[in-house]
């Protein structure tokens, strides 16, 4: 929608009118009492290279559509997507997944003794990094493909498919072979070279929002993940950056809702990475149930006090059984159960 300023004249109209019918636009000219609106109805991308907000006689360009397609429950689909993943679904209303690991593979003992007790509680997904993104270059950053072959072992274990983080290129094919889910981390949201390299590797994607990322950002992101043909992707809520410090990030709990709106892909929340304190995760793993999120992931391990990424905010895996069955009778007020 164009909108022109109150004093534009017939020729600038026209003018208007004719650059957008160069685009094969369909044109509708609305003349109001103070100024006149040009409605443009046709694809919004090449309507948006115009650069029409530099013509005379043009107050605003107000885009009606959305900027994200194929993540968008009005333009690509209309049914929810529904993944299923080794024989765990995610999306669709009837199940809540529970992803559950520790942060960081530190050692095979850790992380098959970490699989082990979340696979007993009824998690329906392991997670762990491999290589991790580290706020400091001096922090410890994974044990690369030797943590990648541990998880492998523990799926072989435990039966629980495998989430990762992707975090760079070149660490692929290596991802792609033991991977059941390749996370793209929220430092990496908008890493579109990345985002287009998961979307090539034909498993489906957890992404994570970036820290200052708005939603549409977000599905957008989405988008480069879709448009490579990879129709699996899960969206993730994991706490943005605002003026409150209390807590690591603000979970925003609005977006779940808002994502289930406004596109078909399934949402869930990491409660763990938003608040950096466990006391506040098993309250906050309630709310993403009530808000209708399809999944949470957090972080679980045995010894979160020794951990080397991310103890403070870590469930102790003896508490673990405790928690999912809490979280399971909340997933169930919704009609949910845990798969
Ligand atoms: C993670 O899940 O391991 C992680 C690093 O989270 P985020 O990208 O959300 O910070
Ligand atoms: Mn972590």
């Amino acid at each position: 929608m164009v909108v022109m300023t109150p004093g534009a004249s017939e020729a600038q109209i026209d003018a208007v009118r004719e650059r957008l019918e160069t685009t094969g636009v369909h044109v509708v000219v609305m003349p109001g009492e103070l100024t006149t609106a040009i409605g443009a109805i046709g694809d919004p991308e090449g309507v948006a290279e115009l650069g029409l907000e530099g013509m005379h006689g043009v107050d605003r360009v107000v885009p009606i559509s959305r900027p994200y397609k194929l993540a968008s429950s009005e333009l690509s689909h209309h049914e929810p997507t529904v993944l299923d993943i080794r024989g765990r679904t995610v999306g669709g209303g009837a199940t809540f997944c529970l992803i559950a690991g520790p942060c960081t593979v530190e050692s095979a003992e850790q992380t098959l003794e970490v699989a082990r007790t979340v696979e007993a509680g009824g998690a329906s997904m392991l997670r762990g990094g491999a290589f991790k993104p580290r706020t400091s270059p001096f922090a410890f950053k994974g044990l690369g493909l030797e943590a990648l072959e541990i998880l492998a072992a523990a799926r072989e274990q435990t039966g629980l498919p495998v989430v990762t983080e992707l975090l760079d290129p070149s660490h692929a094919d290596a991802i792609a072979a033991h991977a059941d889910v390749v996370q793209i981390g929220a430092r990496n949201m908008q890493n579109y070279a990345l985002l287009e390299v998961a979307g090539r590797l034909g498993k489906p994607t957890l992404l994570k929002r970036g820290l200052s990322s708005s939603l549409d950002e977000l599905l957008q992101a989405a988008d480069y993940v879709l448009k490579e043909g990879n129709e699996a992707v899960i969206l993730c809520e994991r706490g943005i950056r605002t003026f409150e410090t209390a807590t690591r990030f603000t979970l925003d709990l609005g977006a779940v809702p808002w994502l289930k709106l406004h596109s078909h892909l399934p949402v869930v929340v990491d409660p763990s990475h938003a608040a950096g304190d466990r006391r506040l995760v098993e309250p906050l793993s309630r709310a993403a149930a009530a808000v209708g999120a399809d999944g949470v992931m957090v972080e679980v391990h045995p010894d979160p006090e020794h951990a080397l990424c991310d103890g403070p905010q870590a469930l102790f895996a003896s508490d673990f059984a405790r928690y999912a069955a809490d979280l399971a009778a909340h997933a169930q007020l919704l009609g949910k159960v845990l798969a």
